[in-house]
């Protein structure tokens, strides 16, 4: 393990350098993706969840997870309670675990790293694996079937132990009400469903919202007050761990960042081959070179499996007039009779597929952000770019016990460009009709935050749509100018400390349009520039999480 230390502290010590880039690379650790175990280990903490303070976050004891968050809250622990249990651990050279820790860490020579700091929860092995429950023969959507779960058996109910991966069993949980709608009414336990569907919809969305995490703890308490009084057995220390993640996002972020999922997915293909193999002299070797082997087929038969860009499966010419009149009246809004158009059944836009009968989220709606929902109906080139053609759903209701909206077609037929698809909900959705009425399956999204920087950068173009009356665009634009001017006086009369935030303002006030074009484009979701995370994190109006962020 010291080479590895050694090898991540050079990284952030003396940074490489990479052949394209002129600049050298410098790194900084920020935490360690494990599963509870692993982190328990490799933290220096306990490695048994059954006795003694087995939560590396806080102090609970075993025998209080029965005590419900209500009536208490625990004590999270901190670098200098842990340093001070490790200095008595290793003074008296005693083997006992005091607190529930045991030793240093492994990575105690890790810069950057701290046992109490740096090992986030894993939504993977807190959430996913402990969902179980009976299957059906159910038809799943077009989306969902790629994580379609085996049919569960009779004696896996009589174990608990459903078979198939985490994401099979989270597709799975998130279908159950749909799946079992006729029943779902007689479940004594159905609030409980209810209540950890809410918890699992709030920490796997993307972004997050800070504003949201009062909400989310009082949840969690709930959860874990209803699972003493419903299942006291099956109270294990996972549901503890549910009530750490409110703190644990202000911590770490996102949780579907700090997720062992893909590495977990990984591992699995080793095991597999490990098994299969039956090579017991250099394992590691066979190991590698098969999976050296496949990646090579892989980029072979998919070279464009690794460009950001779009694939377009099986486009061709169509004639205007063999479009429906209504898509015709559409389009003629925006092209000309004369300009050619092409029609292809499916894109693939960064890695995620569109195709006719696709479920986007097209807007959200009054201060409720209400959720508008569009179905794909074409997929269609003109003038060189590639747009949707689709129909609006009106969202009649969300329903709680389907923990989904129910919609119905408008007969609304709206363009959008391909680039703005995934705007607000970053993937596509299923439809599901159940008892003649259709839901949409769908986990909490963000609307667009207009904070300080966004307000400084607006454009002409923007100004225009919110403010239609020259009136109101004028007082506006003079309101703002003011405001600009005090921040740069503010901005001067500040220490360096506040650097990044300065010189973007400057920056942003410029006349330079250019410069302002160039910070409007910055994406909250693929930006690789850390310095508009750090510009996020500073500023008070902007409560939105939206990556992992660095422990400081
Ligand atoms: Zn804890």
């Amino acid at each position: 393990m010291n080479v590895l230390v050694e090898d991540l502290n050079l990284l952030q010590t003396e940074g490489i350098s990479v052949p394209c880039l002129s600049s050298r690379v410098y790194f900084v650790f920020s935490s360690i993706c494990d599963d509870n175990l692993a982190a328990n280990e490799v933290g220096g903490f306990q490695r048994n969840f059954s006795t003694g303070n087995f939560c590396r976050h806080c102090l609970i004891t075993y025998e209080q997870r029965h005590i419900s968050l209500s009536d208490i809250s625990f004590v999270p622990r901190t670098r200098w309670q842990h340093d001070m249990i490790i200095d008595r651990i290793t003074t008296n050279n005693i083997r006992a675990t005091i607190q529930g820790v045991n030793n240093y860490s492994w990575f105690k020579d890790l810069i950057g790293f701290h046992p109490t700091e740096s090992l986030p929860p894993d939504i993977m092995h807190d959430t996913a694996e402990e969902i179980e429950r009976r299957t059906s023969s159910f038809v799943y959507g077009y989306y969902d079937s790629s994580n379609k779960p085996p049919p569960i058996k009779k004696q896996q109910l009589t174990y608990s132990n459903i078979a198939g991966s985490a994401s099979q069993k989270l597709c799975f949980f998130r279908l159950f009400p749909i799946v079992f709608h006729d029943v779902i009414d007689q479940l004594t336990l159905l609030p409980l469903y209810t209540i950890f569907r809410e918890i699992i919809s709030y920490i796997y969305a993307n972004p997050i919202r800070k504003s949201w995490l009062a909400y989310l703890d009082e949840l969690c308490k709930q959860f874990h007050f209803m699972m003493i009084e419903f299942l006291p057995d099956n109270v294990t220390p996972k549901v503890h761990f549910i009530t750490e993640y409110p703190r644990s996002i202000e911590k770490y972020g996102l949780p579907i960042l700090n997720s062992c999922i893909r590495f977990e997915a990984k591992h699995l293909f080793f095991k597999q081959i490990a098994n299969r193999t039956f090579n017991f002299k250099n394992p590691l070797l066979t190991l590698l070179k098969r999976h050296q082997l496949r990646r090579c087929l892989l980029s072979d038969l998919n070279p464009s499996s690794y460009s950001p860009s779009m694939i377009i499966r099986s486009s061709k010419s169509v004639d205007l007039f063999e479009l429906a009149i209504p898509v015709q009246r559409l389009l003629n809004q925006y092209i000309n009779q004369a300009d050619s158009v092409f029609e292809c059944n499916s894109i693939v836009y960064h890695h995620k597929n569109i195709r006719a009968k696709s479920v986007i989220v097209h807007d959200l709606a009054h201060t409720e952000e209400i959720p508008i929902f569009c179905q794909v109906h074409h997929l269609l080139n003109a003038k060189d770019k590639w747009f949707i053609i689709a129909e609006e759903l009106n969202t009649i209701s969300f329903n709680d016990k389907l923990w989904s909206y129910e919609v119905e077609f408008s007969g609304k037929l709206i363009k959008i460009d391909i680039e703005k698809c995934f705007d607000i909900l970053p993937h596509c959705l299923d439809t599901y009709l159940v008892e003649q009425t259709r839901y949409n399956l769908y986990f909490c999204v963000l609307d667009e935050d207009i904070d300080g920087e966004t307000l400084v950068l607006l454009q002409n173009n923007d100004i225009m749509n919110i403010f239609p009356r020259i009136k109101d665009r004028v007082k506006f634009i003079d309101l703002r100018s003011k405001m600009i001017s005090n921040l740069n006086e503010q901005d001067e009369n500040n220490d360096e400390s506040t650097g990044v935030l300065n010189e973007n303002t400057i920056r942003g006030s410029s006349v330079s349009n250019e410069a302002q074009q160039s910070n409007n484009d910055i994406d909250p979701m693929t930006d690789p520039d850390p310095s508009s995370n750090i510009v996020c994190s500073d500023d008070d109006n902007d409560d939105a999480l939206t990556k992992a962020t660095l422990p400081i």
